[in-house]
């Protein structure tokens, strides 16, 4: 059975009386080469652990099973949980976890399975996520600092865009510069909206975010670094010297300092600045709150 074709797809929703449920954002993949691309673009081996979000009728789950040592599925939707126990039921090697992924504690689950020694490698979080949560699940995970090598996962195309802009692009806010900072940010593939079942309005990508060793930049005090970035791109149309402006209590005079003793003129915006600027910023920020 090819988890993938539409017709095992619209014969598993037949049999189950399952209607995809748009709010839930269930656009399944209907397409090998997509599977392969996110399974094989992760970099998973047979030693290592996955742990997939929002598995659907666990066409990606079956895939990865093939290869990892272990595969834990969290997804939220309680007519699936019996799909998957079907359609999953040859891999002995699978556990579904049936759950929010947002109130699931990623790193206890890891910690979980290393001492059960169900996988000896590393960590790869993957899956085709569901749209509507996107950019909360990246960032819980990167905040709450996921015990994982690396996160290789499909989203809408223009969020992607924002992941991995640069400076000086349009794209280019605060989410590109906190994944950045994370993660090393590669794009595996584009997707085309044709190849999902059903057909959503927009093209997707899928991002490789490989977690940081150590972190490009050196910081006094990481929450002074993502306040800027928030102030400074939460107005983003405004001069630096403006948009920060109240930024942790600070006048427009403190702002004008501070920039000037790191070099970055106040008339620049939010969308030009490096992520070494806004870490000079922040740590100025710091040192002046030390006295
Ligand atoms: N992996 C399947 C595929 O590629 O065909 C399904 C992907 S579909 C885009 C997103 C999946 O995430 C659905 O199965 C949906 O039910 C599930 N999902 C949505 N919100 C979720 C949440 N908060 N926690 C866990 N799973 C969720």
């Amino acid at each position: 059975m090819n988890l993938y074709e539409k017709s095992t797809i619209e014969a598993i929703k037949a049999s189950h009386n399952f209607k995809l449920s748009k709010s839930l954002g269930q656009n399944f993949i209907t397409d090998y080469s997509v599977i392969e691309d996110i399974v094989y673009g992760s970099g998973v081996g047979s030693d290592d652990l996955v742990i997939e979000i929002g598995p659907g009728i666990g066409v990606l789950t079956d895939a990865a099973a093939d290869v990892a040592a272990r595969v834990i599925a969290i997804e939220i939707d309680d007519k699936l949980i019996p799909i998957l126990n079907e359609t999953l039921a040859h891999h002995d090697n699978v556990r579904i976890i049936h759950e929010d992924v947002l109130n699931v504690d990623i790193n206890s689950v890891i910690a979980e399975e290393r001492s059960a020694g169900s996988f000896g490698g590393d960590v790869k979080i993957m899956g085709n996520l569901p749209y509507y949560i996107t950019t909360p699940i990246i960032m819980g995970l990167l905040e709450k600092g996921v015990d994982a090598e690396s996160i290789t996962v499909m989203m809408q195309k223009e969020v992607a865009d924002r992941i991995k802009a640069k400076p000086g692009s349009k794209a280019y806010g605060a989410l590109s510069v906190a994944v950045q900072y994370y993660c090393n940010v590669e794009q595996v593939c584009l997707v085309s909206k044709e190849v999902f079942l059903p057909k959503p309005k927009v093209d997707s990508s899928v991002l490789k975010l490989t977690l940081r060793e150590n972190k490009p930049v050196k910081l006094i005090d990481e929450q002074i670094f993502f306040e800027c970035i928030r102030g400074g791109f939460g107005q983003r149309r405004k001069t630096l010297l403006n948009s920060l402006t109240g930024v942790r209590g600070m006048g427009k005079d403190q702002v004008r300092n501070i920039l000037e003793s790191v070099g970055i003129d106040g008339i620049r915006r939010a969308e030009t600045l490096t992520i070494e600027e806004f870490a000079a910023l922040a740590n100025a920020v710091s040192e002046q709150e030390k006295f």
